[in-house]
């Protein structure tokens, strides 16, 4: 029996906390059962049982993608779509967490997967202003299902200051994850947003989705608001961690109820724009190009507009997802660079995609663009899209490609900025533009993974309380 199950030979390597790493030249990769067993120059090709030559390739960590949405199945093509993005592990931001575990069921690609279930009053909440007791037995149910914690999405569907606060506590108390997509009735989806959220979890814990989603130069101007959140990440809440995306579409609910949009992002980008905050309005955007409507097309979700968009759009019913052009180049870029004063450590802890199913996964391939440019190193890049998830989070064993951690692995052709082939869990999960693998692996929690693992999922259980979510500055 040959001693490693996969050797990769000859990979330049990037080390999230080792910068020289890349420049020292090539070395060998040795995996055994799921891990990585050796990394070390010389490993003979007779000691394993499969063996991949590199011309050139370099070897990240395996991507772990800290924002997602799957996508509700039978559409959850985000599995497909991240692993072709080369992702290995992806932590989905929608919920609800039955849907997380049905898509996986139905559209897994042999990802890692972790998923937040969303307290929200399209979903589960009476009202704006839950009480404690009803948002507690929503998140036990929640956590038995599987999930690692809560999102509120109060941008999109918000709830009252005083409610958020009472969720980010049961969050708190429970020991589970919470993340915030900032705004309540009393803010919105922006910097004020940002601001009043970090009053409201106080010295809480608590992981704030998408900074630049708040800094779209709706109150200031973008490089102002992007000033003022970098600010308040470092002075004001330097315990929150926090993750920003590199695409330039967001990504909205496109359901209307009573002929205006459910989501109040919907219905800000319209007003922007200068469209009726209706559903007229939003067909007319539609037609125009300005808003693009999500629709599956050959297995992953591609963007339309038009009258192709509209028909999608009304094809998705109350399930309809739309996007507009509304990040900011600028933003993403500051986001993605802004480093803590008198340090190494980033502003924004990750770079994620926030997309999965909605199509705009991108860090690869605009970290690289980054990197190409002298903004970040291999390293730093590493850290944002590896290294620095896998700390917030407390998953254990990856975000490094060495002895010991777990076989997750994104190689990369740093020319084209695509990824060539994945690797996760010892497994190859996507070869050249082919997503090859199957079903899902949870991280879940001790309490959630015998009900995944009786859905027949192989599960690893993680301690969020170990992750920097919990453990920066306490
Ligand atoms: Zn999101």
């Amino acid at each position: 029996m040959a001693a490693y199950d996969f050797l990769i030979k000859g990979a330049r390597l990037v080390d999230p906390i080792d910068p020289q790493r890349w420049m020292q030249g090539p070395v060998d990769i040795a995996v055994k059962a799921g891990r990585v067993a050796a990394v070390k120059a010389g490993i003979p090709i007779a000691s394993a049982a499969d063996v991949y030559h590199c011309h050139g390739e370099t070897v990240f960590p395996g991507i772990i993608d800290s924002h997602v949405h799957m996508g509700s199945p039978p559409n959850a093509v985000g599995h497909k779509m991240l692993a072709l993005a080369g992702v290995t592990t992806a932590v989905d931001f929608a919920g609800p967490m039955e849907e997380t575990v049905e898509g996986a069921r139905q559209s897994g690609a042999g990802l890692n997967v972790a998923g937040l279930h969303r307290i929200s009053t399209d979903l589960n909440m009476p009202t704006t202003d839950p009480k404690t007791h009803e948002i507690r037995g929503e998140a036990e149910r929640a956590l038995d299902l599987g999930a690692i914690g809560l999102k509120v999405v109060g941008g999109h569907l918000p709830l009252t200051p005083e409610a958020t606060a009472r969720v980010r506590e049961v969050a708190n108390d429970l020991s589970c994850y919470f993340a915030f997509h900032v705004g309540t009735t009393a803010t919105g989806s922006n910097i004020e947003g940002l601001r009043e959220a970090v009053e409201i979890i106080g010295d809480g814990r608590a992981h704030i989705a998408h900074i630049n989603a708040y800094c779209r130069g709706q109150k200031m101007s973008i490089s102002e608001e992007v000033a003022q959140a970098v600010d308040i990440l470092t002075h004001e809440a330097p315990h929150l961690v926090s993750e920003a995306y590199m695409g330039t579409v967001n990504g909205t609910f496109g359901a209307c109820i009573d002929g205006v949009p459910k989501s109040a992002v919907t219905r800000t980008c319209l007003r922007m724009a200068g469209y009726p905050e209706t559903e007229e309005g939003l067909v007319q955007a539609i037609r125009d190009g300005y808003c693009s409507a999500n629709v599956p097309q050959g297995g992953q979700v591609v963007l339309k507009t038009g009258e192709e968009g509209v028909e999608g759009w009304r094809a998705a019913g109350a399930g309809a997802f739309v996007s507009f052009a509304v990040n900011s180049p600028e933003a993403a870029f500051l986001l993605a660079t802004a480093r803590r004063a008198g340090g190494d450590e980033f502003v924004v802890d990750a770079m994620s995609t926030d997309g999965g199913s909605i199509p705009r996964n991108v860090q690869l391939e605009r970290g690289l663009a980054l990197v190409q440019l002298g903004a970040l190193s291999l390293s730093d890049l590493a850290r944002k899209f590896s290294y620095n998830p896998a700390l917030m989070f407390g998953f254990e064993g990856k975000g490094r490609v060495a002895e010991g951690f777990d076989a997750d692995l994104t190689m990369a052709d740093l020319e084209t900025r695509r990824p060539v082939m994945t690797m996760v869990g010892g497994r190859v999960v996507m070869y050249r533009g082919l997503a090859v693998g199957s079903g899902a692996t949870f991280l879940t929690t001790g309490r959630g993974a015998p009900a995944l693992e009786k859905a027949g999922f192989a599960t690893r259980v993680v301690d969020v309380t170990r992750g920097l979510i919990y453990t920066r500055g306490a």
